[in-house]
């Protein structure tokens, strides 16, 4: 069986934890939660608040934002469910915005006629890899003095216009689940060049204290574990191999799928996508997901549109996100994927279409 995306713990891992465990620092004091959120401050030239998943990342980033009851936040319709979820625990409504063809992402032309004067933010989420338009959605943004959040949690080292993805707006957000670019088990991690914003988000995620157990504010417990963070200095201290892997498995992908009646993932001219998971479009979707299985081939149908969900239940029609939902498709992409197995994927595929 090749599988959808398996991580890649063949560093120092499994000494970090062995350290870890040896030593009893396995809460969130210790000297890797320190070392992984400045090994990630270097990469990314801005303060890196070490949290305990990607969820609680955007959780705080809205809070630390102001967002609550009675605002607006502004969301593509087709991402993953914790994006809606995160602006409904602050009190706040998700406002649905349809997807861009040539991007996957939140198409920046519908953005204006959704702002009314409740819209605080918007979640400008970088999805399969390929960052959205920021200079567009920040210019509409700025004019208003509407808050951005960037969502890299599928596009950790992603390029728009030469610069890395997370630090592009007000706040962004990683996840480190076992999916994801690197990973520390579940985790993510808050990015910010605003050193107030970076204070804020320490304090709510320790209870709203500085340790001194004196309460500014009703905070929550959203730090990460010594032992996560034991996993990520590992995964750190070879980052850069982590985002080439996915570029050259998603580069020798379209090499060998670009010329097939399949629709390739968005490659913009401003953007240097890292494909995350290499996602196309494909005429029968669930047809060629059991043919793909029955080749022992895991792959992944693309999330369902919000809009169609209970919790986010809209009567009202999003064509990109509905087609997209209906035709996308992950293929096997994983850390640890060689080259061999994307080539019998590919034989896979070719021979299916
Ligand atoms: C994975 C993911 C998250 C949430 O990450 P967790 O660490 O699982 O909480 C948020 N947004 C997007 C777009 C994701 O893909």
């Amino acid at each position: 069986m090749i599988h959808l995306s398996e991580p890649l713990l063949d560093g120092n891992e499994l000494e970090y934890i062995s350290r870890c465990v040896k030593s009893g620092w396995i809460s969130s004091k210790g000297r890797f939660v320190t070392d992984f959120e400045r090994q990630f401050s270097d990469h990314l030239d801005c303060h890196s608040i070490a949290v305990s998943s990607g969820t609680a990342a955007l959780h705080l980033a809205l809070k630390s934002l102001g967002i609550g009851p009675g605002d607006d936040v502004i969301i593509p319709n087709l991402t993953f469910a914790a994006v809606a979820n995160a602006v409904i625990h602050c009190g706040a409504l998700p406002v649905l915005c349809d997807v861009d063809r040539t991007t996957w992402n939140i198409n920046p032309e519908l953005i204006e006629s959704l702002i009314t004067y409740r819209t605080k933010a918007i979640i400008a989420v970088h999805s399969w890899g390929h960052p959205a338009d920021m200079v567009r959605i920040n210019a509409i943004a700025n004019k208003r003095n509407i808050k951005v959040i960037e969502d890299c949690a599928e596009a950790q080292g992603a390029l728009y216009e030469g610069h890395m993805v997370g630090k592009l707006s007000d706040v962004g957000c990683f996840s480190f689940f076992s999916n994801k670019i690197m990973t520390t088990g579940e985790g993510g991690m808050v990015t910010t060049r605003d050193s107030r914003i970076a204070d804020k988000v320490r304090l709510l995620r320790d209870h709203g204290t500085r340790g001194d157990y004196w309460h500014e504010v009703a905070g929550f417990n959203y730090r990460m574990t010594n032992l996560q963070a034991a996993v990520g200095v590992a995964q750190m201290e070879r980052i850069d191999k982590l985002i080439q892997h996915r570029i050259d498995v998603g580069e020798h992908y379209l090499s060998r799928l670009i010329h097939s009646k399949l629709v390739m993932p968005p490659c913009c001219v401003w953007a240097k996508t890292v494909f995350w998971l290499f996602s196309v479009l494909v005429e029968s979707r669930d047809e060629f997901i059991s043919a793909l299985k029955r080749k022992g081939i895991e792959t992944r149908p693309f999330f369902h549109p919000l809009h169609k969900q209970p919790p986010y239940r809209l009567d009202a029609v999003f064509p990109v996100s509905e087609e997209l939902s209906a035709r996308g498709i992950s293929l096997p992409s994983g850390n640890s994927i060689t080259k061999d197995e994307v080539d019998h994927v590919c034989d896979a595929i070719l021979e299916l279409v």
